[in-house]
This record gives structure tokens, C-alpha cells and sequence, in this order.
């Protein structure tokens, strides 16, 4: 995993990033390597650094795994100011606040579909479901069991991703409107995102891969409320998969890192494996975090 080209990042002022877990769980080897890139590429471009805990979701959140992560971050190495680590629960009003703006200027409406509903009026597998604007012109009002969608009109959203390169998501209407609310009431991630790295004025997004997808959705419902996307730096990283290191680290890959610590495995010894996912290559030793990013940045060639 090449260091990124960080000329893009350089022309912004007041660079904000985070690191982003969500507490249904506690933190395992490919957080690790997602907080350290977020570090790594934050420290170098001189940015604000926050810790965002996403437990838009409270239904899977744990206030236990909120207290693990904090733990195993500061074991790690990684350190936040205070004043700069919260939690999307602390901002449930705030999700309010915007979805009523959004819905005065009808870009959201009320749906009472369940996915079984969704699925059996439009014939398709509930995994393969888009779904069909069955409540876009009803008129629902609020009540029990209805979720909120925002209407996905067209959309094309291109950005030059520090990891993955160009990058170009288009919706042309028949992409299915998501849901920003859920019918149990819960914001969706989708949504919470959205707004917080708006309101945070966030413009240096780094995560992984696997969120790619979200990008442009997350990007009309900004442009939504700003006008337009307001152009924030992306970087989505590789994910530590794939068959070549899975002999190797399957242990430390699909351990949490609590119980590595429980083991009297330490800190430089877990970056020595991210030094090797991240292409530094077979170090005899283990290191340390601020080591390893600056072995990091000299790896650029
Ligand atoms: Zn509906």
C-alpha cells in the first residue's frame, strides 16, 4: 500500500479528519491499520485529528465496547485530544434538526415498507432489494413503524481518491431511495455521516474500501442541504484480507486487539503486522507507532 500523493490535501486550510469505529464490537487488527492511516495521514498534513464513535445504531451499540475502544486506542498509542472525541448519540438532535430542514424542502418522505412488503411487491430476493418509491407520493405523516427516505434523484458524484484514484458513482433515479431513518426509529449511517462530516466541516475522509459504495450518496445528501458537495478530500484504504497473509497473521487477524493485550502480546508487535500489510515489508523487530509512521512516509518513493 503505496503512501498517497497528498498534493490535493495540502491546498485545504483547516484540515479536520477521524477515525470512525463503531462500537458493536471491539477493535481488531483492520482498525488498527484504518486508525493508523488516519493518524499517519493526519499528522503529516498538520490536521485536527477526532475520535467519532458512530453509535448512530443503538440497537447493536454497546457502552462497553464505546469503553473498550477508547482503552485499546490509548494502549495502541493513538492519542485525542478530548475536546475532540464524541459520540453520534451526543447528536441525535442534530440528525432532527437537519431531517426537518430536508422534509420542509420535500426531499423526504415517511415509509411504512417493511423489507418483506418491499420484497414481495417487487418479486426480488430481500438481499437484491432496491427499493421502488412505493411511498414517495403518499403523504405519510410521522407514527409508529415508519422509517424516513430521502428522494435519490440524479446524481453524479467524481473524486480523485487518495487510495483508489478516480472515482465516479452515478444515480440516475432508478437506484432505490434510501432509507435515512429506520422504521425502529434508529438515524442510518448513511445519514449520521453525512451531517456530522458536513456540520464538522470534516474534509479529509479516510476509511476503508469497503465504504466506497457510500460515497456518492453521502455526498448528494450534502449537496443537498449545502447547495453543493463541499469538497472533501476521500481516501479509501485497502482492507487486511486476502489470501497471501491469511497463513501468516490469521490470529492476529481475527483476534480482537483486548485479547492480544490479555496475552502479553504489546503494542509493537501488532504495528509490526500493520507494517507488513501496509507493504513496509518483514520487520525482525517490532515497532512502535510514531516509528512506523515515519518509516511510513520515507517508504514513499
Ligand atoms: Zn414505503
Amino acid at each position: 500500500m503505496r503512501p498517497p500523493d497528498l498534493t490535493q490535501v495540502t491546498s485545504i486550510k483547516n484540515i479536520k479528519t477521524r477515525f470512525a469505529p463503531s462500537p458493536t464490537g471491539r477493535l481488531h487488527l483492520g482498525h488498527v491499520l484504518s486508525a493508523f492511516l488516519v493518524y499517519a495521514i493526519g499528522k503529516k498534513v498538520s490536521a485536527q485529528l477526532f475520535l467519532r464513535i458512530e453509535d448512530h445504531d443503538q440497537g447493536r451499540s454497546r457502552q462497553s465496547h464505546i469503553d473498550g475502544i477508547l482503552e485499546d486506542l490509548t494502549w495502541l498509542g493513538f492519542h485525542f485530544e478530548s475536546s475532540h472525541i464524541y459520540l453520534q448519540s451526543d447528536h441525535f438532535d442534530r440528525y432532527e434538526s437537519y431531517f426537518q430542514k430536508l422534509h420542509e424542502l420535500g426531499y423526504t418522505y415517511y415509509c411504512d415498507c417493511s423489507r418483506k412488503t418491499i420484497s414481495r411487491r417487487i418479486g426480488t430476493d430481500k438481499s437484491q432489494l432496491t427499493y421502488d418509491g412505493y411511498c414517495r407520493n403518499r403523504n405519510l405523516g410521522p407514527g409508529e413503524g415508519r422509517g424516513v427516505r430521502i428522494r435519490q434523484e440524479s446524481y453524479t458524484f467524481s473524486w480523485k481518491d487518495l487510495f483508489l484514484g478516480p472515482q465516479v458513482q452515478t444515480f440516475d433515479g432508478l437506484t432505490g431511495d434510501p432509507l435515512i431513518r429506520e422504521r425502529q426509529g434508529n438515524w442510518t449511517y448513511q445519514f449520521a455521516v453525512a451531517i456530522d462530516d458536513l456540520v464538522e466541516s470534516m474534509n479529509l475522509i479516510i476509511r476503508g474500501e469497503d465504504i466506497t459504495h457510500a460515497t456518492g450518496g453521502q455526498s448528494y445528501i450534502k449537496s443537498l442541504i449545502h447547495g453543493k458537495d463541499c469538497g472533501a478530500v476521500y481516501g479509501h484504504h485497502p482492507l487486511i484480507v486476502g489470501p497471501d497473509h491469511l497463513k501468516l497473521s490469521k490470529r492476529l487477524r481475527s483476534t480482537t486487539i483486548s485479547s492480544l493485550r490479555e496475552q502479553g502480546i504489546e503494542p509493537e508487535e501488532v504495528f509490526r503486522q500493520i507494517a507488513k500489510e501496509i507493504g513496509i515489508g518483514e520487520r525482525k523487530n517490532p515497532i512502535g507507532l510514531s516509528e512506523l509512521i515515519e518509516e511510513y512516509w520515507n517508504g514513499r518513493t
